[in-house]
């Protein structure tokens, strides 16, 4: 049985009572957790690696409900647009995603997640060319070469442009071929077990760009197979006005009426939702990626995060595809909620607790995994973030959560997922930087010079 003990940190549990400890220790065993407390461990505790936390915060791992890896190749585009805008722009850079774009993109993101504190992700794919090759192999192989939990929402998009919808038609999927692609990923990668590293979701990419017959298709399939559904929602007044024109419904309707709301699903944005839409999201269960950066960087809105959670939504924190959050970090989203929340609702919308809550536990909730992942409780996966609050960034904060939330993102001084390290004193163990750095340049350089050069052919 291999055994790590950290003590003498200060400890955010993020369970039900929010308990937290001033100077305690975390036992793990065998990738979970078995003890936690105040004060040093046991005498008694038989014990292997010891770590002393002096100076640091052990939080659970955070838990991203929200991105797009492939997007890590297309990050500095479309600067000042409107998500359609933006869309229309990169739309024809992605038709070129292929297998080996994906896999630098996806390892290069997920590292750097790790560098920010997450241990599980949720990678919504949506954009599959034909003739790509294995995109959903290349996201799970650099998952597996990171060291992070990943959930593969298998996206699809069938509405093209000559049926209504935004993307152009050479990028979108046949619905029948998207529905058969999305049961294969769950028949090869999904994993029930409480421990699963990979798990499937089923995930039409928006109502403007996935035919109503896919979405209710979708979910039917997703049901069958006991698998969660995510699809971005409400994210801007344009998505609003298109559903009014095309559907004659508010995007929550719309959604309700496709079979879209439950306890089984979760919400990309959820920014353009009017008082009867919360409630119903509260009542039905229904989850929201919450995704701060991105919002603000295509100007999209403000979730009414404080309201969603007196309605009893779980609300976790997304990176979005890191083309409209070009940070691409999950830590610095802790603070970026928070002041959104503010911005909105005032100094009391939300507090640096809650910010933590909707980064761990709110996240774990989104992807249906609050019963093994999300706090730092006996029996639980041990995925924690040992944050060092030591530096010149946090000297004199008093309370650690404040500091961790409210201060600058904090190195970390090992983040651990099942047990197992993935970063050590603010370095990714797993991957080489400067590899994941080459494969990156390749892969942006391929996808820029295809365009431009298919564009400039098609006139
Ligand atoms: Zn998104």
């Amino acid at each position: 049985m291999t055994r790590l003990v950290i003590e003498n940190a200060a400890i955010a549990t993020v369970d039900a009572a929010g308990t937290e400890f001033g100077s305690g220790h975390v036992v793990v065993a065998d990738g979970r957790i078995v003890a936690v407390g105040d004060g040093v461990a046991p005498a008694d505790e038989e014990l292997g690696t010891r770590i002393d936390g002096t100076g640091c915060l052990v939080t659970p791992g955070l838990v991203n409900t929200h991105h797009h890896l492939y997007q890590w190749a297309t990050r500095g585009l479309a600067q000042q647009a409107t998500l359609f805008e933006w869309l229309v722009e990169l739309y024809p850079v992605w038709a070129g995603v292929d297998e080996q774009v994906e896999h630098a993109a996806a390892s290069a993101g997920l590292a750097w997640l790790a560098r920010s504190g997450c241990t599980t992700a949720a990678d919504h794919h949506y954009v599959y060319p034909a003739n790509a090759g294995d995109l959903d192999a290349a996201v799970v192989d650099a998952a597996g070469r990171v060291g992070l939990r990943l959930h593969l929402v298998r996206g699809s998009m069938d509405r093209g442009e000559s049926n209504g919808g935004l993307p152009p038609d050479e990028i979108v999927e046949d619905t029948d071929a998207a529905l058969l692609a999305t049961e294969h990923a769950i028949a090869t990668y999904h994993d029930p077990e409480p421990a699963a590293m990979v798990r499937v979701a089923v995930g039409p990419c928006s109502p403007f760009s996935a035919t109503e017959r896919l979405m209710r298709e979708a979910a039917d399939l997703a049901r069958r197979h006991c698998v969660r559904l995510h699809t971005h929602l409400a994210e801007t007044v344009d998505e609003h006005e298109h559903c009014l024109a095309q559907f004659g419904r508010k995007p929550l309707d719309y959604a309700d009426e496709l079979g879209w709301l439950g306890a089984d699903v979760w919400l990309a944005h959820g920014i353009h939702f009017d008082d009867a839409a919360v409630a119903r999201l509260g009542a039905t269960g229904t989850g929201i990626a919450h995704c701060p950066s991105s919002n603000a960087r295509l100007g999209a809105g403000i979730a009414p995060v404080r309201a969603l959670l007196d309605a009893g939504a779980p609300v976790g924190l997304g990176v979005d595809g890191a083309a409209s959050n070009e940070f691409g970090g999950l830590g610095s989203e802790l603070r970026q909620s928070l002041l959104l929340a503010r911005l909105r609702g005032g100094p009391d919308a939300l507090t640096a607790r809650e910010a933590l809550w909707l980064g761990t536990m709110g996240g774990a909730r989104c992807l249906g995994r609050q019963v093994e992942l999300g706090s730092i409780e006996v029996g639980k996966q041990a995925d924690l973030a040992v944050w060092r609050l030591d530096g010149l960034g946090h000297a004199g904060i008093a309370d650690p959560v404040a500091a961790l939330v409210l201060g600058p993102q904090p190195p970390l001084a090992l983040l651990l997922v099942g047990g197992t390290t993935v970063v050590a004193d603010d370095h990714v163990t797993t991957v080489d930087d400067e590899a994941l750095r080459t494969e990156l340049i390749t892969a942006n350089l391929r996808l820029t010079a295809e365009a431009a050069h298919h564009w400039e052919e098609v006139g």
